[in-house]
């Protein structure tokens, strides 16, 4: 059987556009709007001649409700099937109340979990990743989706936990 690799973090962080950005075709839907994903979804990927699933996920949006709706979330299942979590934060944003929450869940979950520090676009803007390392998550990747930049790397780094 192929690796799982789960695709969570808050709404609008860029989660599809990476997924899509792996897959290297439009197949994850990428709204401005936050939420659009609200179930998982599973793809087959390929990276460096390894095959796995890649599996995106939207569920955490409600996660302002608290720790119970995230539960019952979608993304909490992904999580729970997955070999390795990819953990996608908003760089531009900063770390949230929300990302918290998660690392607590991704924690319990015990799975391998890469931190992937989305919407550095620009080099100038390479500071704002290291804000990320107070999550207690490991190294944070900076990586754009939108212009991959980073997600080569980033891969690599996935692939050798599934
Ligand atoms: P999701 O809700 O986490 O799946 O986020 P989406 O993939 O739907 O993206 C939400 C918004 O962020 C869209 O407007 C994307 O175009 C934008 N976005 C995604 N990746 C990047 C990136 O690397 N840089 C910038 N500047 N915007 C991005
Ligand atoms: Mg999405």
């Amino acid at each position: 059987p192929v690796g799982v690799l789960a695709v969570v973090g808050r709404p609008n962080v860029g989660k599809s556009t990476l997924v899509n950005r792996i897959l290297g075709r439009r197949v994850a839907v990428v709204e401005d709007t936050p939420g659009v994903t609200r179930d998982r979804v599973s793809y087959d990927a390929e990276w460096a001649g390894t095959d796995f699933k890649i599996v995106d996920t939207g569920g955490w949006e409600t996660g302002v409700e608290g720790i119970d709706s995230a539960i019952a979330s979608q993304a909490q299942v992904a999580v729970s099937l997955a070999d390795a979590v990819l953990f996608v934060v908003d760089g531009q944003v900063g770390v949230t109340a929300t990302d918290e929450r998660m690392v607590k869940m991704l924690r319990k979950a015990g799975k391998p979990v890469i931190l992937a520090v989305n919407k550095i676009d620009g080099s100038n803007s390479e500071y704002l990743t290291a804000d990320f390392w107070k999550l207690g998550m490991g190294e944070p990747y900076a990586i754009s989706a939108m212009h991959g930049r980073g997600v080569g790397d980033l891969l690599d780094v996935a692939i050798d936990q599934l």
